[in-house]
């Protein structure tokens, strides 16, 4: 399942060189060309699915289990003390490619401010609404 206009289809099968840190016959996890911080890392399915909304259930699980093994060989190669994983759906979300991928963000020691925003102070009838309209 590829998309023949995708570039990040192409980087996960190989036909477009990358700095790749983990392949197996399903991902692959590459540097990311405009890193937050040293050692940003995505992990791309090698089929196309534009987003999580299209992703297998089976796929969800196998790339947890690869940010988990990719986190902890950076913290102990890269020295980082935190990681944040970043994921983005839709334009409105920050989503640039649409081919599904996880962000594996290192976090050093430094106090910079990534993925940050101001919280709300919703009131308890907002919440409340907000959950019944979700989920009544
Ligand atoms: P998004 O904004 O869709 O969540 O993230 C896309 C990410 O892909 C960005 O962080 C961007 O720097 C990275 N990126 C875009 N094109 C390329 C590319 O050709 N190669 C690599 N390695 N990263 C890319
Ligand atoms: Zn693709």
């Amino acid at each position: 399942m590829r998309n023949e206009e995708c570039i990040f289809c192409k980087i996960a099968n190989g036909e477009i060189p990358s700095n790749t840190l983990y392949e197996d016959e399903g991902y692959r996890v590459i540097l990311d060309l405009g890193p937050a911080t040293r050692g940003h890392a995505l992990i791309l399915p090698k089929d196309h699915y534009a987003d999580l909304f299209e992703l297998p259930d089976q796929n969800c699980e196998q790339m947890l289990k690869i940010a988990k093994k990719m986190g902890a060989l950076m913290k102990e190669r890269l020295g980082c003390s935190g990681m944040n994983l970043v994921q983005n759906n839709g334009e409105s979300a920050g989503q640039t490619v649409r081919h599904f991928h996880i962000h594996l963000i290192p976090r050093y020691d430094d106090g910079s401010r990534i993925v940050a925003w101001t919280p709300g102070e919703p009131s308890a009838e907002e919440l409340a609404e907000i959950r019944d309209t979700i989920c009544g």
